[in-house]
């Protein structure tokens, strides 16, 4: 009914402004991760269209957002990127999960996996009740995926012989952001056509039905399009500043809003994880990531619960506990600020917002760069073919990504509420007040019913079920206790997957070695 409404108002408007109905022009503004994604992705799936990139030279790009999920090797399959290219350019490795530790009540041995690989394809009811019925031996992960066992010791999920992307387990990667957005940069502007501008977008010029027509930029030319990509971070200078919409806080669920990150370098030989680590601390939490060369680590907190300089003494001692040799005199944190939410709307007219502009939660399941594939994704395969349309598609990409972000932030929110540490920012985090409606019911269900698609009825969704597994039953969530005893079957199951973590345990190699081999041909042709 609303989407037709919308289709009658578009004719009647396109009609009486005579305006261009083609979308052949797509300007992106922003040169981050959002941007030069959406620059490849959209200049390889859509030729014949032309795209131009406008980026500020004096403005940096946020320079984190280091832990990808495994969709991003799709994402780079598309645009042509070999994956070993990707891997020595950026400096990269393998993510095969998030590990969590210090989060149901912080003691020693508090510690879960949430990894990519899924569950066997079994009912979680009856693999559940069978990992009950065993004496629960083992952490749940542990008993439902042989990727537990992989990450413990630092495996790669795949075997260099195997073809580009293909792996033997479900895994994504870990990055150096700032030298992830420089190849895509090359990648976009040599391999695929796109037209690169260095130049600070200072104003819109409107169109009279409210659309962009063109954009000013400092000391050059006006920049005219049909559809503007607005990557341009927090800043948001499309989406807000010319569209207006509104913002969306979810503050008052997700409390952290401020990080203190540090690059350290790692000691020659040392393992490389195969896991991004999440460790918590007072009044938030601790990001680990493992690449060949350096770690990229954090603290993620709440201003209201923590002040910075106590968040940089609890960074540094985690750094001098974990990174072997470290001088803490030598780390100098940069510190970032946050505001928690999203823009009511992220398409408006002709300008859809993808990247931090549509919105931000902290990073704790990296969730950021694949609401961009997964923007890019949908504005790629329904890319529309005239002015008209956009705005069907644009109710459309609103309300699928207001249903992404509802369950983002309250699976975001079950890593706290199951907590039991004590501290004000946890026993805060845990008020009822604070707990989305939907996901205090889904608890109250989860006491008598294993999570199921039954909850997440959507085809495509980013939390499934077995996400919601792994972090309940990993916090020490009450499996439901079972009806009937486990089938022999679900047991079998369980005896398959520990047989394949031994088999995979011993036939992959360690990430460090993966890493060393790879960079050997080049370290061989620079010595020649
Ligand atoms: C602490 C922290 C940790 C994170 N960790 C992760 C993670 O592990 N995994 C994950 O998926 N995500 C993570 N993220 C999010 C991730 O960093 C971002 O989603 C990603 O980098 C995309 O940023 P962006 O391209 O939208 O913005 P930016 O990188 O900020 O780029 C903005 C671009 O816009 C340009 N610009 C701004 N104003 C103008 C103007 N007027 N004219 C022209 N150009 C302009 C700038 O020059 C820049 O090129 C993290 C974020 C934070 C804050």
């Amino acid at each position: 009914m609303r989407l037709s409404f919308l289709v009658r108002q578009c004719i009647v408007q396109y009609g009486r402004l005579g305006m261009s109905n083609s979308v052949q022009q797509i300007v992106i503004v922003g040169g981050g991760t959002a941007g030069w994604l959406a620059a490849c992705l959209l200049a390889a799936k859509l030729p014949g269209h032309a795209v131009t990139l406008v980026e500020a030279p004096d403005i940096p790009t946020i320079g984190v957002g280091e832990g990808t999920w495994p969709t991003m090797r799709e994402t780079l399959a598309m645009i042509g990127i070999p994956e070993a290219e990707f891997l020595r350019e950026c400096d990269g490795a393998f993510k095969q999960g998030s590990r969590f530790d210090g989060w149901a009540d912080g003691s020693p041995a508090d510690s879960y996996l949430h990894p990519f690989t899924a569950p066997p394809p079994a009912e979680m009811r009856e693999l559940a009740a069978a990992w009950q019925a065993a004496g629960q031996p083992g952490p749940f992960a542990a008993a439902i995926t042989p990727q537990h066992g992989v990450c413990a010791h630092s495996l790669a999920p795949r075997q260099r012989a195997m073809p580009d992307y293909a792996g033997a387990l479900n895994y994504g990667y870990h990055l150096d952001a700032g030298k992830f957005a420089a190849l895509l940069m090359r990648h976009a502007t040599t391999r695929l056509g796109v037209t690169r501008i260095a130049a600070e977008v200072t104003g819109v010029v409107a169109a009279d039905n409210g659309d962009i027509a063109a954009l000013d930029l400092r000391g050059g030319p006006r920049l005219t399009g049909d559809l503007f990509l607005d990557c341009s971070g927090q800043a948001a200078i499309l989406i807000s500043g010319h569209c207006g919409t509104d913002w969306v806080s979810r503050a008052d669920i997700s409390f952290n809003d401020r990080a203190l990150a540090v690059q350290v370098p790692v000691l020659p030989g040392s393992p490389v994880a195969s896991q991004t680590v999440g460790t918590a601390h007072e009044a938030g939490w601790l990001w680990d990531i493992g690449l060949p060369a350096r770690r990229g680590i954090g603290c993620v907190y709440a201003s209201r619960f923590l002040s910075d300089d106590r968040a940089e003494e609890i960074l540094r001692a985690y750094v001098v506990a974990h990174v072997p040799g470290t001088d803490p005199a030598s780390l100098t944190p940069r510190k970032l600020a946050f505001a928690t939410g999203h823009r009511d709307r992220f398409w408006v007219g002709n300008c859809l917002a993808v990247g931090l502009s549509a919105g931000f939660i902290e990073p704790l399941e990296a969730s950021a760069i694949v609401l961009i594939e997964l923007s890019l994704k949908a504005l790629v395969e329904n890319f529309p073919q005239s002015r008209a349309s956009m705005a069907i598609h644009a109710a459309r990409f609103n309300e699928l990504f207001r249903y992404r972000w509802d369950r983002i932030v309250e699976f975001l929110k079950l890593h706290y509420v199951l907590s039991t540490r004590s501290e004000p920012y946890w026993q805060a985090q845990r008020a009822p007040e604070t707990i989305p409606p939907r996901l205090a019911e889904c608890l109250a269900l989860w006491r008598e019913h294993v999570p199921s698609a039954w909850d997440f009825p959507r085809v495509d969704e980013m939390f499934p079920a077995a996400s919601q597994h792994y972090v309940l039953y990993g916090m020490g969530f009450p499996v439901p206790l079972a009806t009937a005893p486990p089938s022999p079957a679900a047991a079998a199951r369980l005896g398959e997957v520990a047989a394949k973590a031994r088999a995979l345990t011993a036939a992959l190699p360690a990430n460090r070695d993966y890493f060393t081999a790879l960079a050997a041909p080049l370290a061989a042709q620079g010595a020649s």
